[in-house]
């Protein structure tokens, strides 16, 4: 029987996994074990140690982290690290002390070099600094890479990680100030449509993002803990000709929400990276079959799920 962790279980990402797991991908060989930081302090090592003592785990997935949009980045780049820096250093040590067989970490698409070629790919993670505005993330990010070639160098291990684009889709985080600009223009086409007011939009409308919906990154994830063997990161992200325009966003979110009001956009507001194209050529060589949600029903269904809990959505 494998016992496979998942921290940042209560997050967007961790309750699409555990929604897939617990429908789609059923397995009875597998039990899957979701923890947030309620259960477990993982900046705290005693408390971490004291986790996998009772959890026993063969198998990780690990989320956790402090997240957030672009703006909370800007603010708190020293945090980002530190915070970061800790849960994952400790989550890792305690891989290796308890013997697990598979680490799938987390890193992201937007800690990748800020000066590069495009798309960027798998090899490039380490090859420049990364933007400005969310450099405290990133190293942090970074350095998962790091501990899992240490721990692969020095103990064999096969600790891994996977690299999402943005992702979106139910259990976000639809702050206004902390969420993600997609969450976050959710939250603000939906108030704009209750008041009957303009929806103002951050920046120019014009970078371009890779959007993946939670539930498409969930399967992937899953396939990834059950066969991907190498150390290596992986990037998890919808095909390069999938890329859209913030502007393209906004129309599909005020398409789904059904607002008819006027659209602003505040060019005095940061853009963030203009682009940050990533390729998904490794992964699709891996898992062939493997289709996407079309952007314009996942954001649908968002937006759906939102409505449906705006009393208990976190904001
Ligand atoms: P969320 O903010 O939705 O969830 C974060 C999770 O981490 C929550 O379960 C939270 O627990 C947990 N957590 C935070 N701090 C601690 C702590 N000190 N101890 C224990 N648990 C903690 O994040 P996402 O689901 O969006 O992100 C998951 C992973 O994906 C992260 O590693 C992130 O960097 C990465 N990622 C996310 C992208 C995105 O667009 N969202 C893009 C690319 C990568 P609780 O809620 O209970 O407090």
């Amino acid at each position: 029987m494998k016992t496979i962790l998942v921290t940042g279980g209560t997050g967007l990402v961790g309750s699409a996994i555990k929604t897939v797991v617990e429908t789609t991908e059923k397995r009875d060989d597998e039990q899957w074990v979701f923890i947030g930081s309620k259960d477990c302090d993982l900046e705290n090592l005693e408390k971490t140690r004291k986790l996998f003592e009772s959890v026993k785990p063969t198998h990780v997935i690990h989320l956790a982290a402090m997240v957030g949009g672009l703006f909370h980045n800007l603010a708190h780049n020293l945090k980002f690290f530190r915070k970061n820096m800790a849960i994952n250093d400790n989550v890792l040590a305690l891989c290796h002390e308890f013997d697990v067989v598979k680490c799938v970490s987390c890193l992201s698409t937007c800690i990748f070099p800020d000066k590069t070629t495009y798309p960027i790919d798998e090899t490039m993670v380490h090859l420049g600094p990364p933007h400005d505005s969310n450099f405290g993330y990133s190293y942090a990010k970074r350095m998962i890479d790091v501990l899992n070639k240490g721990y692969a160098q020095e103990h064999g291990r096969k600790y891994t990680s996977a690299v999402p684009c943005n992702v979106f889709g139910p259990h976000d985080n639809y702050n206004l100030q902390s969420g993600h600009v997609l969450p976050a223009l959710i939250h603000k086409a939906f108030v704009a449509k209750r008041d009957d007011t303009p929806l103002q939009v951050f920046g120019s409308g014009k970078p371009l993002r890779q959007f993946i919906y939670s539930l498409d990154l969930a399967r992937l994830f899953i396939r990834v803990v059950r066969e991907y063997e190498d150390v290596e990161p992986i990037i998890l992200s919808v095909g390069e000709s999938d890329e859209v325009s913030i502007r393209d966003a906004v129309s599909a979110v005020v398409k789904a929400i059904e607002f008819t009001g006027d659209v602003e956009y505040d060019t005095s507001k940061a853009d963030g990276q203009f682009k940050k194209t990533a390729s998904n050529e490794k992964l699709l060589k891996l898992f062939p079959d493997f289709k996407f949600t079309p952007f314009e029903q996942a954001i649908q269904e968002s937006v759906q799920w939102f409505v449906e809990n705006y009393e208990t959505a976190r904001k």
